[in-house]
């Protein structure tokens, strides 16, 4: 397949137009660390949420479309880093509970999910933990009339406007080993505090979520206990691709506004985009997007029929395209050359917030170095 089918390229259109919505006021909302209501309103009104949860809970299509999540998030990444952030945690924040949550939880939270009324993160990474999951040290364990979750989370996505949290904590199992169980704790809960210790260089809604003894009903349990990296496997399989879709939106974004800087500016008695290494910089930017645009659409094609068989081709295309916006948005700031460094233009926005892409959902290295192992087996197998 190589060209998207009419219901994708609508579905970009829907995502353009509600970014083309958010533009003007973009540069206020991607500098903030907590939801923008008018960002929030204009997603609301969009729908555009309801395509991260099945149509049985509200959502727009019958199971969640990693293909849709992705082309979603090239349209939004294209003009504010919050905006996708706002639509990509509904669905990373949700899967879990939309894979393996009990009946009374998937009824009680996924419509909101789907409409925005309620806000949904995800918490693996801790402190000291990230990339090593299985180093955490969040404890769970079963209590009269409930579960108890007891730990720190740190660098949580949504965490003060969420409305609950998927906790991935360390479980005693029945067979005497250790083994990782997944959570949902309503914000609510007494014990659950959130801070905001850090901002990064690109703001984001970002803080520490700390479980002090918090105990939840059984059925807030999500799966088996245990089950928990299964399930968050089955999360990454599904939206991993979506970075990719995001990373290649921002680039373009970045590559549109060198071009109409290079194309205006005058000098040596030409214009920017016909002087020395210029071109080349901006061809050659334009073929990286192109070619990570492929992959993207092909991983997250596959990951739509079946995320877990494809998640090779999801990591592929998850390393190949963040990388790409990291050096295609590093050029259109060289071709811009000052007027690329000033403090809330878009071009400088755009460089800052292509850099954590590298970092979260499987930063480059642990992706590089688990599609070596994949690679290996396969060829020596
Ligand atoms: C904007 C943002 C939003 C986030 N949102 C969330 C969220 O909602 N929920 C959540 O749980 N977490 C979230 N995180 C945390 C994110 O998942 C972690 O940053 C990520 O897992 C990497 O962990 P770390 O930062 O601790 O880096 P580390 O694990 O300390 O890694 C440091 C460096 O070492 C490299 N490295 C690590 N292991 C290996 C290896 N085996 N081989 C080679 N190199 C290696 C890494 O690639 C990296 O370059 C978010 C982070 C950011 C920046």
């Amino acid at each position: 397949v190589f060209e998207l089918e009419e219901r994708y390229v609508s579905l970009l259109g829907e995502a353009r137009e509600l970014a083309a919505e958010v533009a003007p006021f973009a540069d206020r909302a991607d500098e903030a660390d907590r939801f923008d209501p008018d960002v929030r309103k204009a997603l609301v009104a969009s729908g555009l949420t309801s395509v991260v949860v099945p149509a049985a809970f509200g959502g727009r299509f019958e199971k969640v479309d990693s293909l849709a999540v992705t082309v979603i998030r090239e349209g939004l990444c294209a003009e504010s880093a919050h905006l996708d952030g706002m639509f990509a945690m509904q669905g990373i924040g949700s899967f879990g509970l939309v894979t393996a949550g009990s009946p009374s939880m998937q009824e009680r939270w996924l419509p909101k999910v789907a409409s925005l009324d309620a806000v949904a993160a995800l918490g693996l990474t801790e402190p000291e933990v990230g990339s090593d999951l299985r180093a955490l040290t969040t404890r769970i364990e079963s209590v009269d009339g409930g579960v108890r979750v007891h730990g720190h989370k740190s660098f949580i996505t949504n965490a003060g406007d969420a409305d609950f949290y998927l906790i991935l904590g360390k479980e005693a199992l029945a067979d005497g080993g250790d083994g990782y169980t997944l959570v949902l704790v309503p914000t609510d809960t007494p014990g659950v505090y959130v801070d905001h210790p850090h901002q990064i260089i690109a703001p984001h809604v970002l803080g520490d979520v700390v479980l002090d003894n918090v105990i939840v009903p059984t059925d807030h349990r999500i799966g088996e206990p245990g089950k928990g990296f299964k399930i968050v496997l089955a999360t990454l399989a599904t939206f991993r691709v979506s970075v990719a879709g995001a990373a290649v939106g921002l680039a373009e974004s970045a590559l549109h506004e060198a071009v109409r800087h290079a194309a205006e500016r005058e000098l040596f008695g030409t214009t920017l985009d016909r002087l020395g290494g210029v071109p080349a910089a901006l061809a050659s930017s334009w073929v990286e997007i192109e070619m990570a645009r492929a992959l993207t659409y092909r991983a997250a094609a596959a990951a739509a029929v079946d995320p877990l068989a494809s998640l090779s081709l999801s990591s592929m295309a998850k390393v190949g395209a963040t990388e790409m916006a990291g050096r295609v948005v590093d050029r259109a700031v060289q071709v811009m050359g000052r007027f690329g460094l000033v403090r809330g233009s878009k071009i400088e926005r755009l460089y800052r917030e292509a850099r954590p892409m590298r970092i979260y959902e499987g930063s480059s290295e642990v992706i590089y170095d688990s599609l070596a192992k994949a690679l290996v087996k396969s060829v020596t197998a």
